[in-house]
């Protein structure tokens, strides 16, 4: 029987969110869901050097506002816990002994002097076959000199010991067979001189004890692979070795390297997930939230980031990337990142959703500009507007003249050919809209008419004018809808205003 599928998201809370994170979450999720698996979050926090402030915090976050909600793991309970390494420490350290009993690995005594003086003295050094016997560890002191060291508590690290002249060899899920020489790979640092254990001796012993069937991660961890193959191997772990798939990168906008951080400061576009703000150096990194994605849209775009169903289609809700997800349909190479395409993933799922579903987000950029309206009112604006809405904030920019009176108006447009006949015309119109008492758009388009016929000045002409008295600039939905949904005591105080303002 194939073992239960489960799969884990483990992230070191040391920073802000990269999407091609969030897109390692969603595959995780993906395949978790589509195998009735589970979904789990584990951090790995075991070095405490990098430990940040909030970072963990800030992750929980995320997986929230994405709603790619783990099964188990930190914050979600479980049967396989603790799921922060940082408090597992105690686990770690027999398996890296049992790595030295049986000679995998070894002590090494080097002090931070020693190995900053190699590297001084040998252009790369690599603390690996090549160098290990020309430092302080367990293969270059004899066995009691090394015990008594241990006994006397001299700090030491325990490294793997990399086999000569062999290859590791493994099938990637989406590589296919991939190998490594041993003579390319250092000796890792496994346990560290605080009894921490390092990255790669932590992910394998916790992949193991949490019976983690697939390891999906991204393509940089792809070296570290032979490392934890290895280990797999030594600890006598084969039979239960997850299978492994590295996903592409996502890449910059011209292809050339991984996107970084400072690509999206550059050209403008969020690289987070949710902002970020370093808490030791203030730095700040925006977020795709904050700068007015749906979570539809960005685990939709990250999707076909290196896959799609092969089809044309582009557009799925997370229930069709659950039923149509395949591995095979990952892409090996790299894939380019197009903010003008991430901006028409939005725009699309913004035409996509209904109003209600649209509202919770819409009052937030609202009340943002301190725009409070009743929920009715808002779901009839939102079904207006949406459509020329691309980011969250554009329902301000589109809507705020049905909350507001314009404050400025477009002086060109609205003064572009006019006449003492057309201020009249206005005039009049304020006269005869006053006598409808049934405030209906069709209604008022007709008396609109009637009235420029009757003076014998083409609609054409006035309706931009007319626009502009009640919008403030030469945008937005069918303006007698607009007049007929602001109501007629605005609509009217609105055309006095701006004739008031012409006559300036
Ligand atoms: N802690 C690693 C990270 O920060 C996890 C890599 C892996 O999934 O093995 O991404």
């Amino acid at each position: 029987m194939d073992k239960e599928v489960r799969v884990r998201f483990a992230p070191s809370p040391t920073g802000g969110l990269h999407i091609g994170g969030v897109r390692t979450i969603l595959f995780n999720y993906l395949f978790a869901k589509q195998n009735n698996g589970k979904f789990i979050l584990r951090i790995e926090d075991t070095d405490q050097s990098r430990f940040v402030q909030g970072a963990e915090e800030y992750i929980l976050n995320c997986l929230e506002w994405c709603g790619l909600t783990p099964d188990e793991g930190q914050g979600f309970g479980g049967n396989f816990g603790p799921y922060r390494q940082s408090e597992r420490k105690n686990i770690y350290i027999k398996y890296a002994q049992q790595l030295v009993a049986q000679g995998h690995a070894y002590y090494a005594f080097d002090t931070p002097v020693d190995l900053e003086n190699k590297r001084n003295a040998i252009p790369n050094f690599q603390y690996n076959q090549a160098t290990r016997l020309q430092m302080r560890n367990s293969m270059t002191i004899p066995h009691e000199a090394v015990q008594s060291l241990i006994n006397e508590g001299a700090p030491h690290v325990i490294r793997i010991k990399m086999p000569e002249n062999e290859n590791v060899y493994f099938n990637d899920l989406i590589r296919g067979d991939v190998s490594f020489d041993t003579h390319q790979v250092d000796d890792k640092v496994l346990l560290k001189a605080d009894g921490m254990p390092t990255y790669h001796l932590a992910v394998v012993v916790d992949d193991y004890l949490m019976k983690i069937s697939h390891v999906f991660r991204g393509e940089e961890w792809l070296p570290s692979a032979p490392v934890h193959i290895l280990l797999w191997k030594y600890l006598g772990w084969d039979n239960d070795m997850p299978k492994w798939a590295h996903l592409p990168l996502i890449l910059k906008p011209d292809g050339k390297g991984k996107l970084s951080k400072r690509d999206g400061e550059r050209l403008g576009f969020p690289v987070f997930a949710l902002d970020w703000t370093d808490p030791k150096t203030q730095e700040k990194a925006t977020g795709y939230k904050e700068t007015g994605f749906l979570p539809q849209a960005l685990n939709n775009l990250l999707a076909l980031l290196g896959w799609n169903d092969s089809t044309e289609q582009e557009i799925f809700t997370m229930q069709e990337l659950v039923d149509k997800f395949s591995l095979e349909r990952v892409h090996k190479g790299g894939a380019k990142f197009d903010w003008d395409k991430a901006k028409w993933f939005n725009a699309e799922w913004i035409k996509k959703l209904s109003a209600e579903e649209l509202l919770p987000y819409v009052k937030d950029v609202l009340a943002n500009k301190n725009i409070n309206a009743k929920d009715d009112y808002l779901k009839t604006i939102i079904d207006l507007v949406k459509e020329r809405c691309v980011l969250l904030p554009d329902f301000y920019a589109q809507s705020h003249f049905f909350f507001t009176e314009p404050k400025t108006y477009d002086m060109d447009a609205l003064k572009s050919k006019w006449s003492d006949e057309k201020g009249l015309f206005f005039n009049d119109l304020i006269s005869q809209f006053n006598q409808i008492n049934n405030w209906d758009g069709v209604d008022l388009e007709n008396v609109f008419k009637e009235l420029a016929s009757a003076k014998a000045i083409k609609v054409g002409e006035l309706m931009l004018p007319f626009r502009v008295m009640l919008v403030g600039g030469k945008f937005g939905p069918q303006v007698f809808l607009i007049a007929e949904i602001i109501g007629k005591q605005q609509t009217l105080a609105r055309i006095a205003k701006a004739l008031e303002t012409i006559k300036l």
